[in-house]
């Protein structure tokens, strides 16, 4: 076994603290990464404190995963030693299923998340990237341009993914009025995205201090969601709408947004469910829908796609000793735009 260090959380209400663990040895397609950038997601600040139910402690969060290969398995194909690597929010699954076939690893009975989940080869937990190094098969490494920044990409492998997605199978695109709702790791993402299809897209935020900046990240106009007459202006406005609050808000209100067959997809988990009124589906045919992550494939497309039209996370790099801090800077809607770890801080 392999032993590394990092960054876990013991119980729902203690703080990340510093712990020893092993990673596996390599198995034949294996891929050994030193990780030299991690970002911080708030899927990780859920589970950290159990809000979704399930979380098995000790629990190493992380699934923003950008390092430097430095060894890989007897059969390994895929990359060399000294190559730059990545890894999101998946590392194994059954290979065999038809969403695997489909290139949808993320719905397979089978997927082991990069953390927080069982473990096929330990037969233990998987434990993510707030950690020194970590082993993962070839085929759930992705590839990363020397182009992009590495600290600044590492979260393109969960706010970039879980944006592009949605935006990309609804098919977003020039022509389109497109809602983002929430501006923070994801949001930020959604705008740079929705904006480089060439939608005409609209920031809705509570924070009237992040105005400046959503024009900046690709947004046309900047609605207040808590001034009920600026709302009132956007309805049946929408094409698209894409909603990635973190907490319980009112969907009602996007929903009367949405013009005839107009989708409100959400990417947002808040903890709690939140009521539908269902005349505000039904009357003019409007759908709600929901998107997790993407798929190896698609996210190696995003990666391509980000290298070649230079779009990256705009981050704030912290040592790993301020996560706690992180985690509270967070939940006060206060990240310019995503939290990136540096691994070197960890020693
Ligand atoms: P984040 O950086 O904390 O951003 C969330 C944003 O939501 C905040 O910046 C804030 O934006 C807005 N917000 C927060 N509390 C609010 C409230 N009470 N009412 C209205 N707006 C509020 O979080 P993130 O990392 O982008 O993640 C967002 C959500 O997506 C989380 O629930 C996360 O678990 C989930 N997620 C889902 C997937 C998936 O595959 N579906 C993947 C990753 C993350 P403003 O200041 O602009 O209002
Ligand atoms: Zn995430």
């Amino acid at each position: 076994m392999l032993p590394t260090k990092g960054y876990a959380t013991h119980a729902a209400h203690e703080p990340l603290k510093p712990f020893s663990f092993e990673r596996r040895e390599l198995a034949a397609t294996d891929v050994q990464i030193e990780i030299l950038f991690c970002g911080v997601c708030h899927s990780d600040l859920h589970i950290v404190r159990n809000e979704w139910g399930g979380t098995i402690y000790p629990c190493v969060p992380g699934h923003e995963i950008v390092g430097r290969v430095v060894k890989v398995g007897r059969e390994g194909r895929k990359f060399k030693e000294g190559d730059l690597a990545a890894v999101g929010c998946l590392v194994d699954s059954d290979r065999v299923c038809e969403n695997c076939r489909a290139g949808l690893e993320q719905f397979c009975e089978g997927v082991s998340f990069t953390y927080n989940s069982k473990d096929r080869h330990t037969g233990g937990v998987t434990y993510g990237g707030y950690s020194k190094g970590i082993v993962v098969d070839q085929d759930f490494v992705l590839r990363l341009s020397d182009k992009l920044d590495p600290a600044a990409a590492a979260p393109l492998l969960c706010a970039g993914i879980t944006t592009y997605s949605p935006l990309r199978k609804w098919k977003v695109g020039r022509g389109q009025k497109v809602g983002v709702v929430g501006l923070g790791g994801l949001g930020h993402m959604a705008l740079k995205f929705a904006s480089a299809f060439g939608a005409d897209v609209t920031l809705f935020t509570t924070s009237e201090g992040k105005l400046a900046d959503a024009k900046r990240l690709g947004a046309h106009e900047v609605v207040i969601s808590k001034d009920d007459a600026a709302m009132q202006k956007q309805q049946k406005r929408f094409d698209f709408i894409i909603d990635t609050v973190s907490a319980p808000h009112d969907l009602n209100a996007y929903l009367t947004l949405l013009k005839r067959d107009g989708a409100l997809v959400l990417v947002g988990i808040p903890p709690e469910p939140v009521p539908i009124h269902a005349f505000h589906l039904v009357t003019p045919r409007r759908q709600l829908a929901g998107s997790l992550i993407g798929g190896i494939p698609e996210t190696q497309e995003m990666l391509d796609f980000c290298a070649d039209r230079g779009i990256a996370c705009e981050i704030e790099m912290i040592p790993i000793s301020k996560i706690n801090e992180a985690y509270e800077r967070m939940l006060k809607s206060d990240v310019k735009y995503r939290f990136v770890i540096d691994m070197a801080s960890l020693g």
